[in-house]
């Protein structure tokens, strides 16, 4: 097994799923400064051979300082040449020591004032310990509170005031023992309460659950929440906003003194809930978003209207990367506790820290908070290193950049309706893309909000050798933290690379901008686990879904074969057709069913309907690839998912065209109660049907001899039905392995007529008529399958086709594409993928339209078909001027449903 597969088997199912979608299945052997060296693809883990990529990803902002700088890696060689001991908990630990003491004087420089610091692993590790520190701190505030005013009432009981009135202050007038026993009865109310936190809107925090709580978790799937504490958001950010959000916490308090002449007084003293306010100074992963100065410092105040301590949360924005050791400095508001990690470990160690005021420091909280892993003396002494860096980076940092800005906004100048913005200050940038709008569907969809940064990131990765990723919360924003090591070439690459890819944008080329996608992808596709949540309101009744003033059906439809991927999304119509099974390859169950177009369609009565065509994202190889496999549950999900937005647009039939059906068992699996649904397959057979009858009243008998493809299908077994009374013989040809199954069709026919079964196509050599229906993605039927000589007629009604294209040209095959329906009156709707001539589409299609025009007739064809339901569909069509369109090899003719009509057709085509 190799990496690529025990990452996806063991580590990480779900990233090893997209990355493969995305072409970011690339692995990585070596790291120096800036650059990594990208294991080439099928390449020896062993060999130099390796191809270097500029990274700008910096471990999401811990390699300010590259990949494995040298000093710090020397700091590393020697702790195992000391043999330090790595485990030595319950002693004292002096790296811990040193380490503690450079970052508080390190924070001290900017705010004057001194910390305990609390070392950590990982950055949400820090902020838990924030979390915990806010909350003991703010239950010992109360608990001290509650003491004072305790003592204050012993107090006036003792002097035998007790019933003494109030001599000023807001509770004049009221007994000061009353007074005092109210305030009690709040602080123990409030003592009960759990603390709440605060953050802001698109706040980043970790994943943990306290720091998850805090984080703005909006692209995360909801069932991933995990309740953390109490918590608030603060959306707006305007300073008089953001200081009066939380007033309705407070709970006031009247609090007593007694003056020297034994007078009581009282006084306002507020208690509340809140414990602390969380703030990144630049807020990283939504996209790098500074937090303007004014709004640091109306949390400032905030935080102090409710006695909570004031967080940074400096661990992507800080130690220097920035242009200042904190990010918070230039802004001169000052925070109570400090949070740092990322870049504080250079790259090599997993370590953080919480740093807390010693005014404010609880110090048993550093006795009962601890772990195994903190304090240890190797993160500590490379972070002690890392520290020395940041100070000898700080210039090169403002320096690179500000070039490195400057440039990307030149670039954001050139195509402004690619690049809506450039962020960021230092080494922290960020470039926000505009979402594209392409014209087809299938683009819109691939290029949506969460995706756009990954193609990106492929596109940069494949041509420009450079990588990147977007930001964790706000996707569309690709991140950009190279270290400080940069150099001023690498910058003009960089620069390049935008300009790339925002022209591509610009321009349209969508075909180039995601050519990535078409290589090959290696190893196996494994479906999107489900996410079992509601994920769409359905309208209130059917037909509501919408300002329809006309009844909506949906008709939902798989690509049939890549080659077709052009007429979905014309923008890709210069792939060749192993770069469009190739792009469909990687892209297999990373989309959710979308719609493709709208049109109404009218019948000869009048009536109107309106059609919404939902593309479901697979092919047909794809899905008999994926029955094959064991992954039916996959396909009926996504085929239920279209169903779900079919009827969330409003739908009062949902019709299920080629795959989708199959994959459905015949429809049954799509349970609905309020709206029809419908195979379409019942016109399909009556198409055929009407046909083959006449075909075969006028031949003579020895010509009445029927090979049947496909009679274990849904079609095809209704087919040997109605057509078996009219035949002399008939052979059922299924695959090798299909007897048994054939054989119970057969036995029904035994009555009608003399039928026969057989494993082997060449049985068709003696049949002058062939239908064909099976659910196969490949052609089945060769030239050398039919009769040399005689005539025959080939009547192919599958969706990808049965016949081999080879066979059209016989001289003495005649091939019908059956299923086919003329719309009335002049209409040409087009539907992409679809690549009928215009004004015909598919019966499946046709029937789901003419179900849109009687609300009241039954769907004819749910579940298995029946020669009734098949008749009831042709009733159908001929009430609304639907006639059967034959495609007669690649000609089109177009037949009205009379028999008359028909038979003299037939004679005039096929006879
Ligand atoms: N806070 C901020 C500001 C962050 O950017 C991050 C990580 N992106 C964290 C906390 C969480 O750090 P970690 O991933 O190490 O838990």
């Amino acid at each position: 097994m190799n990496a690529d597969s025990a990452f996806a088997r063991y580590a990480r199912p779900e990233f090893a799923r997209l990355f493969r979608a995305l072409h970011l299945d690339v692995t990585y052997r070596a790291g120096q400064g800036d650059h990594l060296t990208r294991e080439l693809p099928g390449g020896d883990a062993g060999t130099e051979a390796g191809e270097q990529i500029l990274d700008l990803v910096g471990g999401a902002g811990s390699s300010l300082f590259g990949h494995n700088h040298p000093e710090l890696v020397e700091v590393a060689r020697r702790c195992f040449d000391e043999q330090l001991p790595f485990n030595a908990q319950g002693s004292i630990r002096p790296g811990a020591a040193e380490l503690a003491r450079r970052l508080s004087e390190a924070v001290e420089a900017t705010t004057g004032a001194s910390y305990v610091v609390t070392l950590g692993c990982t950055g949400a590790d820090a902020v838990e310990s924030a979390v915990k520190h806010a909350t003991v701190e703010h239950r010992r505030r109360l608990g001290a509170l509650q003491e004072e005013f305790e003592r204050s009432l012993r107090r006036v009981r003792r002097d035998g005031i007790a019933d003494a009135p109030c001599a000023s202050g807001p509770a004049a007038g009221s007994p000061c023992a009353e007074v005092l026993g109210e305030a009690l009865d709040r602080i123990a109310g409030m003592r009960r309460r759990d603390p709440v936190f605060v953050s802001l809107r698109d706040a980043f925090h970790g994943k943990t659950t306290a720091a998850g709580t805090l984080t703005h978790g909006g692209n995360v799937p909801e069932d991933l929440h995990v309740p953390g504490p109490q918590h608030r958001r603060l959306h707006a950010w305007t300073p008089h906003e953001v200081v009066t959000a939380f007033d309705a916490e407070r709970v006031l308090v009247h609090s007593v003194t007694v003056d020297a002449a034994g007078v009581p007084h009282s006084a306002v003293r507020y208690l509340s809930p809140v414990a602390a306010c969380f703030a990144e100074p630049i807020q990283g992963e939504s996209g790098v978003h500074e937090v303007p100065a004014e709004t640091l410092a109306a949390l400032r105040e905030l935080a102090d209207r409710h006695g909570a301590a004031l967080v940074f949360d400096e661990i992507q924005c800080g130690m220097g990367r920035t242009g200042t050791f904190l990010a918070s400095e230039p802004s001169g508001v000052v925070a109570d506790y400090y949070l740092f990690s990322k870049s504080l470990g250079g790259g090599l160690a997993k370590v953080s820290a919480l740093l807390v005021a010693d005014d404010r420091y609880v110090p048993e909280f550093g006795r009962h908070h601890t772990s195994t892993f903190a304090d240890d003396e190797f993160s500590s002494r490379i972070a002690t290193a890392a520290l020395d860096l940041s100070l000898v980076c700080r210039d090169r940092i403002v320096e690179v950049g500000t070039m490195l800005r400057d440039r990307l906004a030149q670039v954001a100048a050139r195509w402004p309706d690619a690049i809506a913005e450039v962020r960021g200050r230092g080494l922290l940038l960020g470039v926000e893309f505009s979402l594209p709008r392409p014209e087809s569907g299938l683009l819109r969809e691939v290029f949506d909000s969460e995706s756009l940064g990954y193609l990106i990131a492929g596109r940069m990765l494949h041509t420009h050798r450079i990588r990147v990723i977007p930001t964790l919360s706000a996707p569309t924003t690709i991140r950009v933290q190279p270290s400080a090591l940069i150099e001023p070439a690498d910058v003009d690459r960089v620069a390049a690379a935008f300009d790339d890819v925002a022209g591509l944008l610009s321009r349209g080329d969508y075909a180039t901008l995601i050519e990535h996608l078409t290589v090959p992808a290696d190893g196996g596709w494994q479906p999107r686990q489900h996410v079992p949540l509601p994920r769409r309101d359905r309208p209130a009744g059917p037909g509501a879904g919408g300002s329809a003033d006309v009844p909506r059906v949906a008709f939902l439809a798989n690509l049939d074969v890549p080659s077709k991927l052009w007429s979905m999304a014309p923008e890709l119509a210069g792939w060749s057709d192993e770069q469009c099974a190739a792009a469909l390859d990687r892209m297999q169950g990373e989309l959710d069913p979308f719609e493709v177009v709208r049109h109404r369609i009218t019948s000869e009565t009048r009536g109107i309907v309106e059609v919404v065509m939902v593309a479901v994202p697979f092919t047909a190889a794809q899905a008999n690839a994926a029955l094959r496999e064991g992954q039916g549950p996959w396909l009926r999900r996504t085929v239920l998912d279209a169903v779900e937005l079919g009827v969330s647009l409003g739908a009062e039939v949902v019709g299920l065209g080629g795959h989708t059906s199959i994959v459905t068992n015949a429809a049954r699996d799509v349970v609905e109660s309020d709206i029809r649904v419908t195979s379409g397959n019942s016109l399909t057979a009556a198409c055929a049907y009407d046909l083959l009858r006449l075909k075969l009243a006028e031949s003579g008998p020895g010509e009445r001899r029927v090979g049947l493809v496909g009679g274990i299908g849904n079609i095809g077994s209704v087919m040997a039905e109605l057509i078996a009374p009219h035949c002399a013989s008939m052979v059922l040809v299924g695959r090798p392995g299909s007897a048994r199954r054939l054989a119970t069709v057969a036995d029904r026919l035994t009555e009608l007529t003399d039928v026969s079964i057989a494993d082997d196509l060449e049985a068709l050599r003696d049949c002058p008529i062939v239908v064909s229906a099976t659910n196969s993605s490949e052609p089945v039927i060769m030239p050398h399958h039919l009769a040399g000589d005689e005539k025959v007629l080939v009547c192919d009604l599958a969706v990808p086709g049965d016949v081999h294209p080879a066979v059209a040209g016989l001289p003495n095959v005649t091939l019908v594409s059956g299923g086919r329906i003329q719309l009335p009156g002049v209409q040409t709707p087009h539907f992409p993928g679809i690549t009928l001539p215009p004004g015909i589409l598919y019966s499946c299609l046709a029937e789901t339209v003419l179900l849109g025009l009687e609300p009241t007739t039954p769907s004819p064809s749910y579940g298995g078909l029946t020669s009734g339901g098949v008749l009831a569909a042709r009733d159908l069509a001929m009430r609304h001027g639907f006639h059967p369109a034959r495609i007669v090899s690649d000609d089109i003719s177009v037949r009205p449903w009379t028999v008359d009509q028909f038979s003299s057709a037939l004679e005039e085509n096929i006879g």
